[in-house]
């Protein structure tokens, strides 16, 4: 029996974060955490040695990190400000002091006196509502590991230099392993841990590398050498398949190929309707690194900037000139013609430390965003300087988050007038006429849609918070997912009805939420004559074909046929058929496989 004969074929499930299909070799890659063992140092003299030790780890780490640094070179994308991160939080000053005094006030090993450090933090981040912040402790634990390996003697492997063209397997792979990837010819990978959020995702979509994360036992499954298949787009990964499946993704593979050059080709393209409504396409942000991404596929404006990535990672607060740099950057990026700049959507001390403000039960539904804005208005205003000394070098607009009703946008516009009389005044170019929007991302900003479209120049529909808070369904909480519905009736009725009371007020209405994105939602988002949609740059192409195969006319009847059906159930199935049927080019694999 030959050595194949032995080999079992698995097929696994888990979350595709960067699509495409690639079939190729396995090669496991050795990332097993070290341990940390605990030693006492009863004899205080070990002291100043644990210390030389912890001292020393630090400055291989370092030294390793400018390595990839320099071997990744100049490239665009986040790979080496990800790795400049890594280095900021390797010199930072609390892990630093705190790891010494943990050596000196506990006599413990510096190994030891690591992981207490690192374990204090960890329940900062546990506390924070916010997915992909929440996520960012894994970016100390991967500088930790680091430091562990040094303090160890372990090489860290580096994927620079894995030889061939291998799909790599790994329990989980940080975001500096990721962007090696890029040097290399590494065709995919696939891991036991992750989300769709994790900074190697985001990477991982930028090198358009297929990946599928978060596969629970990939590592136990597969050996190195196992031929294996990674679906990035359904999120599949199967291990030794045998001939037949191997033609089926081939086939596959070749059909994706051919659907996604052909999608891009004609990404740049306007995105207007046959009969001729237009739609101002975006793209959400959330460096100014992607800004080249989103216009090659298709982006001509930021539909959404998230701004509160400018506040992490850091212990002070951005300077007004550092914020009006970046956002400079923003809407003089080539290929940027509008750009619409979110003011914070942070929840005060979990990413401030100086902000003061205490720990919340619900940070959700807490101080944050507008409400954060409206009690620390020095900060607030830093910002909005910013944002108008930016307007005078591109159309700009600034979108106020989390509005939940009438005197959070009186407040707000207080505050923007007062801000632009000062620079006005002090002789600063802004554009005086900058549009002032808001998130339609709480309920009771839906029920006031009417009258808050009379204040405000725009809305942008925020559908991941007004999802979470209409159906009650926590947006991070993987138990409840199959709950979290864009195409919930009573989501078409409230996004209708804040088009209609925007277009009323004569006012665009946007959306920025992932429902933007969101191919099956498409026809129905044209139903509703949306004017703006938002997303992240990946998703352009294809939600430009599809409106520039669509009518309004066709799209509002089909919203019209939807409405009349009573579950999200009925209704996904419906649009599902109607746009296999009517867009078979525009879908993904894996809805006609399913
Ligand atoms: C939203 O809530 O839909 C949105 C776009 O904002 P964020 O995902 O940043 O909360
Ligand atoms: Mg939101």
């Amino acid at each position: 029996m030959g050595e194949s004969d032995l080999k079992m074929i698995a097929a696994l499930k888990g979350i595709g974060v960067s699509p495409g299909i690639v079939i190729g070799r396995a090669y496991a890659l050795d990332h097993q955490d070290v341990k940390e063992t605990l030693y006492k140092l009863d004899d205080g003299s070990f002291i100043p040695r644990e210390i030389k030790r912890f001292r020393k780890a630090l400055r291989n780490s370092k030294k390793e990190l400018l390595e990839i640094k320099k071997e990744i070179g100049d490239r665009k994308g986040i790979g080496p400000l990800l790795i400049d991160v890594y280095i900021m939080i390797l010199e930072d000053k609390t892990l630093v002091s705190n790891t010494i005094k943990n050596i000196e006030e506990h006599r413990v090993n510096a190994e030891w006196a690591l992981k207490m450090t690192i374990a204090g933090h960890r329940e900062v981040f546990d506390a924070m509502e916010d997915a992909y912040l929440r996520e960012r402790i894994r970016d100390l634990e991967y500088v930790g590991q680091r430091i562990l390996r040094n303090l160890s003697g372990k090489a860290h492997e580096k994927i620079s230099d894995i030889e061939g063209e291998v799909v790599i397997v790994a329990r989980d792979l940080s975001p500096a392993d990721t962007v090696q990837m890029a040097t290399r010819r590494i065709l995919g990978f696939a891991t036991d841990m992750g989300g769709m959020t994790s900074h190697t995702a985001i990477v991982a979509k930028s090198l358009e590398i297929p990946a599928v994360v978060g596969l629970e036992r990939v590592t136990s499954e597969v050996s190195a050498g196992d031929l294996i298949i990674v679906d990035g787009t359904a999120g599949v990964v199967i291990v030794n398949p045998d001939p037949e499946v191997i033609k089926r993704y081939e086939d596959k593979k070749r059909h994706y190929l051919a659907m996604e050059e052909d999608m891009l080709k004609d990404a740049h393209l306007p995105a207007v309707t046959v009969d001729n409504h237009s739609v101002g396409v975006g793209a959400n942000i959330e460096f100014v690194e992607e800004i080249p991404s989103a216009v090659f596929h298709g982006a001509n404006g930021v539909g959404l900037y998230r701004t509160e990535f400018l506040y992490i990672n850091r212990k002070e607060l951005p300077t007004e000139e550092e914020h009006f740099l970046n956002y400079r950057q923003v809407v003089e990026g080539e290929g940027i013609k509008w750009a619409t700049i979110r003011t914070f959507d942070l929840g005060g001390d979990k990413f401030v430390s100086d902000a003061g403000l205490a720990e919340e039960m619900n940070p959700v539904m807490g101080l944050r965003a507008i409400r954060f804005c409206l009690q620390e208005v020095e900060l607030f205003k830093v910002q909005l300087r910013a944002i108008l000394r930016a307007s005078a070098y591109g159309n700009t607009g600034i979108l106020l988050p989390m509005i939940s009703g009438m005197q959070e946008i009186l407040d707000a516009r207080q505050i923007i007038d007062e801000v632009k009389e000062e620079l006005v005044s002090a002789g600063v170019p802004i554009d005086e006429d900058i549009k002032i929007g808001i998130m339609i991302e709480v309920p009771s900003a839906v029920i006031l849609a009417e009258r808050l479209a009379e204040k405000v120049d725009f809305f942008s529909i925020g559908t991941n918070d007004l999802i979470q808070y209409a159906l009650a369904i926590d947006r991070v909480n993987e138990r409840v997912t199959y709950l979290y519905e864009p195409l919930h009736p009573a989501v078409l009725m409230m996004l209708r009805q804040v088009v209609e009371a925007g277009h009323r007020a004569d006012i665009k209405v946007a959306m920025c939420g992932e429902m933007a994105g969101d191919p099956l939602c498409v026809p129905i988002l044209l139903g509703l004559e949306l004017d703006g949609l938002s997303m992240t740059p990946l998703a352009i192409p294809r939600v430009k074909k599809i409106i520039r195969n669509s009518t309004v006319k066709e799209s509002a009847e089909l919203l019209e046929k939807v409405m009349g059906f009573s579950t999200a159930r009925e209704i996904e199935t419906y649009v599902r058929e109607y746009m296999i049927r009517r867009f078979p080019e525009c879908c993904p694999v894996a809805w006609q496989a399913g």
